[in-house]
C-alpha cells in the first residue's frame, strides 16, 4: 500500500476524492498542488500538513504564504514547483490528477525519481505514451490506473496471461446526449453538456464525456497501459455505468469489473494495490441496478470518438494534436465562444493540417502541442 504520497491537482475532482481516500486509510500526504484555487488548498494544508505545496504563479504563492503566516510548509510555484512536489524524496507514489497535458512533465519527473504513479491524468499517456511507459519500465515504476475503465481492465487482467486476451471492452455511459442526432447536437448548451448522468467530474472531462472524446482518449490510454493493438480495443455504450469495463479471453470467457460509480473506489485500489482495504463507500445493489444494457456508439453524431481512433492509427504526434486541439476547443466551448459540434470540427481541421512526426521525442511532442494550440486559436 502507498504510505506517503503527493497529489498533483489536489483541488480538483480526483484530487479531493484522493484526499478522502487518504483520510480514510491514514496515508500521509506530503505534497499538494493547485493551479488557482488557493482557498481550497489552504484548507487542505491545514488538515493534511504537507511538507511542500505548489501553485500556478508566484503571485498566488505570495498570497498563500500571507494567509498561512508562520505555518510550516514550503510553497513553490509553476512547473518547477510541480516537478518538486512530484519528486519529493519521502514519497513512494504520486497521484497525477492535473487536467490536460500540463500533467506530462511532472509525471516524467516523478518517474525519473522512481515514484509509482497513480495515473488519473489520461492526457499523459495520450500525448507521450511510448516515452512514459518506456521510462517507467526502465526504472521499475508501476503505472497504476485511476480511470475507472482502466482500473477495471487492470483488475480483470490480474492472474491471467496477456497472450490469452482476445480483446478489452471499454464501457462508455454515452454522456448526457446519448441518443441525440447531429441536428439536435448543433443546439446543445454548455449547461446541458455539463450535466453528466452518472459521474460528478471536472468540467473538461465532463465535456469530453459529452462529445465521447473521453472514450477516445481512454482508447489511446488503454493502448499504452496494456500494450495492446488497436484491433483488440472495443468500445461499447453501457448507460448505467455499473460495468466499468471487461476483458474477453481466447476461450470465450469474459471478465468484468463492477461497482458503484464512485471514483474513490479505483483511486483507493491504485493506492492499496496489490492489496485491498475496507471503506465506507457505497456498495452496488444488484436489485436496484437490475438493468444492464448495451448499445453501439454513434460515430456519426459523435465524431470525436472516430477522430481518436484515426489519431491512434496515424500514430507519432497525431494523438498530441488531437489532444491539444481538444483542450483548446473544450476551453472555447466552456467560454461559450464556439458551439458543441465545433469541437470535433476544430480537432479534425487541426489533424488534417498536421504533418506527423514519427517516434517523437519529448521536444517533438511539445512542438506539436504548441503548433496545434496556435492553429486552433488562429484558424478557427
Ligand atoms: P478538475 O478540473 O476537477 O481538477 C484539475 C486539477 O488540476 C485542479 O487541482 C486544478 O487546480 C489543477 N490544474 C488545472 N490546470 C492546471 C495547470 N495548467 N497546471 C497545474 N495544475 C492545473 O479535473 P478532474 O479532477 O476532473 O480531472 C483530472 C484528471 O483526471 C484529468 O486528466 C481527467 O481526465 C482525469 N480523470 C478524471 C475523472 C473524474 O472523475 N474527475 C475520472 C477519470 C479520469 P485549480 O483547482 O487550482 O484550478
Amino acid at each position: 500500500m502507498a504510505k506517503k504520497i503527493s497529489i498533483l491537482g489536489s483541488t480538483g475532482s480526483i484530487g479531493v476524492q484522493t484526499l478522502d481516500v487518504a483520510r480514510n486509510l491514514k496515508i500521509e500526504v506530503l505534497g499538494l498542488t493547485a493551479n488557482r484555487n488557493i482557498e481550497l488548498l489552504y484548507k487542505q494544508i491545514l488538515e493534511f500538513k504537507p511538507k511542500l505545496v505548489s501553485v500556478g504563479s508566484e503571485e498566488l504563492a505570495g498570497e498563500l504564504r500571507e494567509k498561512l503566516g508562520n505555518f510550516n510548509v514550503e510553497i513553490m510555484h509553476g512547473l518547477d514547483g510541480l516537478k518538486e512536489v512530484a519528486a519529493l524524496d519521502e514519497i513512494d507514489t504520486v497521484v497525477t490528477s492535473i487536467v490536460g497535458i500540463a500533467g506530462l512533465i511532472p509525471t516524467l519527473a516523478a518517474i525519473e525519481k522512481g515514484k509509482n504513479i497513480a495515473l488519473a491524468n489520461k492526457e499523459t499517456l495520450v500525448t507521450a505514451g511510448s516515452i512514459v511507459m518506456e521510462e517507467a519500465a526502465k526504472r521499475n515504476v508501476k503505472i497504476l490506473p485511476v480511470d475507472s475503465e482502466h482500473s477495471a481492465i487492470f483488475q480483470c487482467l490480474m492472474g491471467n496471461e496477456k497472450k490469452t486476451v482476445s480483446k478489452i471492452i471499454l464501457t462508455a455511459s454515452g454522456g448526457p446526449f446519448r441518443g441525440k442526432n447531429s441536428i439536435e447536437l448543433e443546439k446543445v448548451s454548455v449547461d446541458e453538456a455539463l450535466k453528466h448522468p452518472n459521474w460528478n467530474m471536472g468540467s473538461k472531462i465532463t465535456i469530453d464525456s459529452a462529445t465521447l472524446m473521453n472514450k477516445g482518449l481512454e482508447v489511446i490510454e488503454a493502448k499504452w497501459l496494456f500494450d495492446l493493438p488497436l484491433e483488440k480495443i472495443d468500445v461499447i455504450v453501457h448507460p448505467q455505468s455499473v460495468i466499468h469495463s471487461m476483458v474477453e479471453y481466447l476461450d470465450g470467457s469474459v471478465i468484468a469489473q463492477l461497482g458503484s460509480p464512485d471514483m474513490r473506489i479505483p483511486i483507493q485500489f491504485a493506492l492499496t494495490y496489490p492489496g485491498r482495504a475496507d471503506n465506507h463507500f457505497s456498495r452496488l445493489n444488484f436489485l436496484e441496478s437490475n438493468q444492464l444494457t448495451f448499445e453501439k456508439p454513434d460515430y456519426e453524431a459523435f465524431p470525436s470518438l472516430g477522430l481518436a481512433f484515426q489519431a491512434l492509427k496515424a500514430g507519432g504526434t497525431m494523438p498530441v494534436v488531437l489532444n491539444a486541439a481538444n483542450e483548446v476547443a473544450v476551453d472555447l466551448f466552456l467560454k461559450r465562444r464556439i458551439r458543441f459540434l465545433d469541437i470535433p470540427r476544430m480537432i479534425k481541421d487541426a489533424m488534417e493540417h498536421h504533418s506527423v512526426v514519427e517516434h517523437p521525442k519529448l521536444h517533438d511532442i511539445m512542438d506539436a502541442d504548441g503548433w496545434a494550440r496556435k492553429f486552433c486559436l488562429e484558424f478557427r
